[in-house]
């Protein structure tokens, strides 16, 4: 396999720092995909919107994958809501610089939903295949979060043209499956699941009393990993509010995601401010200040020593669409204890590697934590159980070569050459 692809992955620059409001799974997502991509022999270019003018016009990052920064819109992180408005000058510069450099694609697969806008106007403008991923979906998001979703009116309506005219969606779960037939009326038959993928070489078990120690906690505490952006729908209240709840001082919390910082842990005058404030306010107020604390934003390569020193990871949310964090975890040789939503119910089997509880409930998250905190034994198995389940089901060379057999059967059935 030697073709030519292009991502459209406007916001979701593969080499942007993680942990901030801004960057997380679907990033992750393009660069692990793109990389083993290049490995199989294909060439991916990722073309995201430039976020600095100081980033390379053009960066390789591993065989075969490279990201070509597009000079639309102000050169830094803007707000996601506000990209829309670029959308347009972003589709007709691919295609321009395109012809400059000379470059020929096989196939666009585009990623999120006002990519796959973008993705549309390449497909009609090359005569090649498109293959969408949508990370998340306008319904679903706006079904789950009510007032809290910001995204704007016209997103339901880009996602079913993106339903009517991919040639092949990427599902990340059986749940995103049907929510796509049920409120998009989209094609089942051109629907393929797979799951993200997670990197078994960076999320590999360490010792966990010796994480626990690196990391400052002490082997008698039972110590829950966060990981993740501080994003209201991830639900760390609930986290907060189940542990208030348990009345048990042995409990500590460790929540990674925030700004980017060195610190190994963050001060209460750093989180007297945003992102972390009204999380600060709510410790306060429960009363559970010596429990809980920030480190702020790590690199994915830091990551490995907080869910290797859990005993258990927590992943609260309102609503996920994947949840990279829970199979990373996972990875890492930790249980998790997942809400029971979106790629959540799929990925986290209860009884073989965590339990699941209905979101935004502190009650049934604490009645988890109690379960696993009193009985090591069943923790312990789970905790067995969690890396070899993750190598079998989460391999992203796997997950690379089916995907790279649905671009092989789109490209040589001549799809979209019309
Ligand atoms: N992440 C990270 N550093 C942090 C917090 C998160 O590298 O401080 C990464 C994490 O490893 C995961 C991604 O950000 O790969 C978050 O993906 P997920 O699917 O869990 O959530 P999303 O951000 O897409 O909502």
């Amino acid at each position: 396999m030697s073709w030519a692809i292009s991502f459209i992955s406007v916001h979701g620059d593969p080499l942007a720092p993680l942990g901030g409001p801004h960057h997380g799974g679907q990033n992750v997502y393009v660069k692990e995909l793109s990389s083993h991509l290049g490995a199989l022999g294909l060439n991916v270019d990722v073309y995201s919107r430039w976020e600095s003018d100081q980033q390379p016009s053009s960066e390789p990052y591993s065989r075969g994958a490279r990201v070509i920064r597009i000079p639309v819109g102000p050169p830094e992180t803007i707000q996601k809501e506000s990209i829309n408005s670029f959308l347009k000058d972003i589709a007709s510069w691919i295609p321009t610089y395109q012809v400059q450099q000379g470059l020929h694609y096989d196939l666009a697969h585009s990623h999120y939903y006002f990519s796959g806008a973008v993705g549309v106007h390449l497909k009609r403008t090359w005569g090649i295949p498109l293959v969408h991923t949508f990370h998340s979906l306008g319904a679903i998001k706006e079904a789950t979060l009510g007032e809290e979703d910001h995204s704007p009116d016209t997103r339901f309506r880009i996602e079913q043209l993106i339903c009517q005219e991919a040639d092949r969606i990427i599902a990340t779960n059986p749940q995103e499956k049907e929510d796509l037939r049920k409120y998009y009326q989209a094609d089942p038959n051109k629907i393929t699941v797979l799951p993200c993928g997670v990197n078994l070489k960076l999320f590999q078990p360490l010792p966990q009393l010796e994480s626990k120690k690196e990391i400052a906690f002490s082997e008698d505490t039972f110590l829950i990993t966060y990981v993740g952006r501080l994003d209201e729908r991830k639900g760390i209240k609930t986290l907060l509010e189940a542990v208030a709840l348990l009345d048990d001082p042995s409990i500590q919390v460790v929540i990674v995601g925030g700004p980017a910082s060195e610190k190994p842990f963050l001060s209460w005058s750093d989180l007297s401010r945003d992102p972390y404030r009204p999380y600060a306010e709510l410790i306060d107020k429960l009363g559970i200040n010596k429990q809980i604390t920030f480190t702020g934003g790590k690199p994915q390569d830091q990551l490995q020593k907080y869910y290797s020193a859990a005993d258990v990871t927590v992943v609260p949310s309102y609503y996920e669409p994947f949840g990279l964090t829970a199979i990373e975890a996972m990875a890492c040789g930790s249980s998790v204890i997942a809400s029971r939503v979106g790629g959540l119910k799929s990925s986290v089997l209860e009884n073989k590697v965590g339990a699941l509880f209905e979101p935004r409930s502190p009650e049934r998250l604490a009645e988890k934590i109690r379960i696993f905190h009193d009985q090591p034994a069943m923790n312990a198995e789970l905790r067995r159980n969690a890396r070899p389940y993750v190598v079998e089901k989460f391999s992203w060379k796997a997950i690379a070569g089916e995907i790279a057999r649905v671009y092989q059967e789109l490209i040589e059935s001549g799809e979209s050459q019309s």
